[in-house]
């Protein structure tokens, strides 16, 4: 029913606004739709249990910020969350050793190897400035040294010389022969994968670095790959030794979850991410976008990072106050319009909403934009007091004074006071919950 995250928790907790702390009962309620976000993600089992545990540990009695709903809360601390789970940002390719220095890239068949050589082969020349030498190792599939070989041809990276009936622990030898004679500054060894894990393609993994003494040893794993991705990780580490982990096919819709459950088991850092097929598609790992992906959402986290900051707790308990007696008057109303546009006005706001960012331009059209909160805010200060406190006193001849006094006209007069009718009606309906009724009405 919910394709996201933040909606799923919306609706079972925020009939919560009000009570000071989250319950053990809220939080598992809670829990149950992060588990499934996170399967949907496709993070491995053992993770999601080992992860909720952590946000549980971390939610139960945490304080529930006054301007902010229950829901949102329990996004924020698992996104947090999710994103510390994640590790640091930007690890870059450790090339702290003496020349020539050995990056031996593993992981499974069309998996990408290859075409990560390339790519990192090509950001260590323009960007670093280095001397690369690329070998494929992989003797398996007959065009595999072929490929790479015309990689490099066209990024104008040098390749190590084919040569016919070597052994794949040769090939890395001579690799590292031939950076050292032909004053390479990194070689990048690209193996051959299997289409599954198995001994062989261990003990030959094992072989090549014993022969080669890789100072980097990359995991290049496929974004989409589901609840093999924890034991995929594991052997590769337990067996090789990894020191980073680069996630291909981040272009793709997966939501990304094989990047929690193998960092996760292996502790160790997401460096790259590829993001097309093109040698240019290789990004720095960012944790939070990945975080926000895999929770299927918007920019909540900064919605409500950014409402915590600008609405006053207090002015928000009493207007909660004010909302439950019904007593909504164009005074509260000229202070929600306020708040709304300190968030960035209607685009800003929308723009964080998961979903809503697409429409942008239909909100532009519809002119409910920042214009519009400042026609309607123009109109209520032109006002008396007694009349923002009582717009049944609205009757022709004031509305044409306020016209008159805020430049605009009698139907935007009335339209702002049926919706202001409007909101009071839902929130006394409602109890004095203050649900989305704000937007819902602008949204009309
Ligand atoms: P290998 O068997 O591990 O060497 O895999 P390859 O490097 O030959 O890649 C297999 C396929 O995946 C090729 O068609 C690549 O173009 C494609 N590929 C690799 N990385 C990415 C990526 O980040 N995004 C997309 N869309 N395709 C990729
Ligand atoms: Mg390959």
């Amino acid at each position: 029913m919910f394709d996201n995250l933040q909606d799923r928790l919306s609706s079972i907790l925020n009939g919560l606004t009000g009570r000071g702390a989250l319950s053990e009962a809220d939080v598992s309620a809670a829990l149950r739709e992060v588990r499934r976000a996170l399967l949907e993600a496709d993070v491995a089992l053992e993770v999601v249990r080992s992860f909720t545990d952590r946000v549980r540990e971390k939610a139960v009695g945490a304080a529930v910020l006054k301007a902010i709903k229950p829901g949102q809360m329990v996004v924020k601390i698992v996104h947090d969350e999710l994103v510390a789970m994640l590790g640091e940002e930007g690890v870059p390719i450790d090339l702290n050793a003496p020349a020539p220095v050995v990056i031996m890239m593993v992981g499974l068949q069309g998996s990408g190897k290859t075409t990560t050589t390339g790519k990192i082969a090509h950001r260590l020349t323009h960007r670093e400035k280095r001397k690369v030498l690329m070998a494929s190792l992989d003797t398996r599939r007959p065009a595999a040294q072929e490929q790479l070989r015309q990689l490099g041809a066209q990024t104008s990276i040098d390749t190590l010389p084919i040569i016919a009936g070597q052994s794949p622990t040769d090939i890395a030898a001579r690799a590292v022969q031939a950076a050292r004679l032909g004053g390479h500054d990194v070689v990048i060894l690209d193996t051959a994968g299997r289409t599954h894990i198995d001994e062989p393609l261990m003990l030959e993994m094992a072989e090549i670095k014993r022969r080669s003494n890789p100072h980097e040893i990359l995991l290049v794993a496929d974004a989409l790959t589901g609840q093999d991705a924890v034991n995929l990780a594991r052997n590769f580490d337990e067996r090789v030794g990894i020191t980073g982990l680069v996630l291909t096919r981040m272009d793709g819709d997966g939501r990304g979850g094989a990047a929690l459950s193998m960092r996760a088991v292996t502790g160790k850092p997401i460096k790259l991410i590829g993001v097309g097929e093109k040698v240019s598609e290789l990004e720095e790992f960012h944790p939070k976008r990945v975080a926000d992906r895999i929770l299927g959402m918007g920019d909540i986290v900064s919605l409500v990072e950014r409402a915590a900051e600008t609405i006053d707790a207090e002015k928000a308990k009493a207007m909660a106050e004010k909302m439950a007696k019904g007593k909504f008057d164009l005074n509260d109303l000229a202070d929600q319009l306020r708040q709304m546009q300190k968030m960035g006005g209607m685009g800003g706001i929308m723009g964080m909403m998961p979903g809503m960012a697409g429409m942008k331009d239909k909100i532009a059209a519809a002119g409910l934009d920042d214009r519009m909160f400042a026609r309607q805010l123009a109109i209520i200060s032109s006002m008396t007091k007694a009349e923002r406190a009582n717009p049944d006193l609205l009757k022709h001849s004031r509305k044409k004074r306020i016209a008159a006094g805020s430049g605009t006209d009698a139907a935007d007069i009335n339209k702002l006071l049926k919706m202001h009718r409007q909101m009071a009606d839902m929130m006394k309906m409602m109890g004095g919950k203050k649900g989305g009724g704000m937007m819902k009405q602008l949204m009309g």
